[in-house]
């Protein structure tokens, strides 16, 4: 898991997505082939940092390795090219997470990896 987490590091801190070059079309995270031609002509695309929350789950129940972010907000993302994100909403105001709502992309401590005591970072989104 480590090795993969690093070697994909630089993708997820830049939001690096996939641009079909036949149709245009933009996807988050990477695709191989075309989710809307079939085209496997795919290129890297850095993706915009701003969306709205499409829709938007609340999860009372910690899961492993989040007990310390429970309520944890857990939100489909549309970014401003259409490609959709599932992510995690953090330190929004109260009642402000909620669908339509405007937000950012921001780089979070996601979890500490119990064996090794590293902290791995990810992409997370904020309300603005
Ligand atoms: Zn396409």
């Amino acid at each position: 898991m480590s090795i993969q987490y690093w070697r994909v590091r630089d993708r997820y801190y830049r939001l690096i997505g996939s641009k079909c070059t036949d149709c245009g079309d933009e996807f988050f995270p990477p695709v191989y082939r075309c989710r809307g031609c079939g085209s496997d002509r795919i290129k890297d695309k850095e993706m915009p940092k701003t969306g709205k929350i499409m829709t938007y789950t609340v999860l009372h129940e910690p899961l492993p390795g989040f007990e310390a972010q429970t309520p944890l907000h857990l939100a489909v993302v549309e970014l401003e090219n259409g490609a959709r994100v599932l992510s995690q909403v953090v330190d929004s105001p109260e009642g402000s997470i909620k669908t339509g709502a405007k937000v950012r992309a921001i780089v979070r401590r996601a979890l500490v990896d119990g064996e090794s005591g590293q902290i791995i970072y990810g992409y997370k989104f904020t309300v603005v």
